[in-house]
């Protein structure tokens, strides 16, 4: 019988990058990575904008995020590809966000400005949109926006390749198409009695049964996004996360694609990653197409459920997106279509940020809502010193952050400010 030192369950990014880091600071663990995918980042990884910045008001966030940032930008900078652009994070706001105490705190901590309504119109965006639309579709007047400019859009699947072409020179093992249907609890000392584990005995996860045979280990990660619940329930262990599905629709006109090269920030002709006023839907450019990735993430009205296979629904952009882009966009007036997803955030409700928390001999990585790429090299550092039981990690960059924070019991993370 095969018996790892850990098993990683999940090939997503929080995976990967956990297992990079485990790896790294433990060279002798023998470690397997297993997947219910063909490969690796298939799940909710594949489906990302990954878009990445670091304005954020949260310290929190903007630790997990801005050392994310640096680390792929090194790891870039070194000749590994990553599809990154520093094309800029655009706000577009009304005047009460645009003069609130958050923005003035953002501007000075982290690389900003502000850029006017003029310079707004040149992107091609309508600051005042027509009084009746406005009126009926709660629209609000663009009174100005906040670049960030240390911010911008990458490709998640060159991220993942870059931690597996390490996981792999470092020896860990990979097993995929292979589905764990439960975590087997057994007491850590066995005496061999039927009805073990009994409610006086110490428990540990003994092995995982998967769709190929039992799989044992002496420790276990879960790293397994919206499924992590499935996998804990059965066990009595609250993952505190909810599933909310997202749709992206990639918008193609011709008039999208010549906006495609106006720019805000950054040294490439390369439009700015754009979040509208309210609703807070947001548009991603994607180079290579020349159309806009199209997404909203919808708070109250769209129900907490996950679905294998999510697709998006046509008509939803029709008679949502459409009806608001349309108004401050004229480029989306005669746009069309061309491909269209959907996935969905592992929704932390309490304050939107990763949860790392350890029972027995097993660590959950849990909770990315929404934020999973920019956060991710962070969140695997953290899975690490969670991993060996440290009070405190050291991200990359330098900036400290403590293990017990991001977790349940003594959780200490401030809030965000700037919501969108
Ligand atoms: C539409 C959309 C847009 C997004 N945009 C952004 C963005 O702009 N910026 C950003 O930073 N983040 C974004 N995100 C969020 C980001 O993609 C996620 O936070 C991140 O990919 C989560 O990574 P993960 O490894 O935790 O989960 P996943 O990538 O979902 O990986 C979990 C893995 O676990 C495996 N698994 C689950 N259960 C089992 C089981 N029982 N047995 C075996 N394997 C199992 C799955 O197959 C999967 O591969 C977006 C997400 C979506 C859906």
């Amino acid at each position: 019988m095969q018996k790892y030192d850990l098993l990683i369950v999940g090939a997503g990014i929080s995976g990967l990058s956990s297992a990079y880091h485990i790896k790294s600071e433990n060279p002798d663990l023998n470690i397997c990575v297993l997947d219910k995918g063909s490969t690796y980042a298939q799940g909710n990884t594949a489906k990302s904008a990954a878009a990445f910045r670091d304005v954020f008001t949260s310290e929190t966030n903007y630790k997990l995020a801005s050392s994310s940032i640096s680390f792929y930008k090194d790891v870039q900078r070194k000749g590994f590809n990553l599809g990154m652009h520093f094309n800029g994070y655009l706000f577009l706001m009304d005047k009460d966000n645009l003069n609130s105490p958050a923005v003035r705190k953002l501007l000075n901590k982290v690389k900003s400005k502000i850029i006017s309504r003029e310079e707004i119109s040149e992107l091609g965006i309508r600051t005042n949109p027509d009084p009746d639309a406005a009126s009926i579709m709660n629209l609000r007047n663009i009174e100005g926006g906040l670049v960030g400019e240390n911010c911008g859009i990458m490709e998640p699947d060159l991220l993942a390749s870059f931690y597996v072409t390490k996981l792999e020179n470092m020896g860990v093992e990979f097993r995929f198409n292979t589905n764990v249907e439960r975590l087997s609890i057994a007491p850590r000392n066995k005496l061999n009695f039927p009805g073990e584990p009994f409610i006086w005995q110490d428990k540990v996860i003994e092995s995982v049964e998967t769709s190929k045979g039992d799989v044992f280990a002496d420790q276990f990660l879960l790293a397994t996004d919206v499924w992590t619940n499935d996998l804990l329930r059965p066990l009595g262990i609250d993952a505190f996360t909810q599933p909310k599905k997202v749709q992206v629709f990639q918008v193609q006109s011709e008039e999208i694609s010549k906006m495609m090269t106006r720019k805000v920030t950054g040294e490439e002709d390369l439009f700015p990653f754009t979040i509208l006023p309210s609703p807070t839907i947001d548009l991603r450019p994607d180079p290579k197409s020349k159309m806009f990735w199209v997404s909203y993430v919808e708070g109250i009205g769209r129900g907490f459920s996950l679905e294998e296979n999510p697709t998006a629904d046509e008509d939803y952009y029709s008679n949502n997106l459409y009806t608001v882009l349309r108004e401050y966009v004229p480029a989306f007036s005669n746009s069309r279509i061309r491909s269209s997803w959907a996935g969905f955030y592992s929704m932390n409700n309490m304050d939107g940020t990763y949860v790392f928390e350890r029972h027995m001999n097993l660590s959950v990585v849990n909770g990315s809502s929404g934020s999973g790429i920019m956060k991710a090299d962070a969140a695997g550092m953290v899975a690490a010193a969670l991993f060996s039981g440290k009070q405190s990690t050291r991200l990359y960059g330098g900036l400290e952050i403590n293990v017990a924070d991001l977790g349940l019991s003594k959780r200490k993370v401030d809030q965000e400010t700037l919501i969108i």
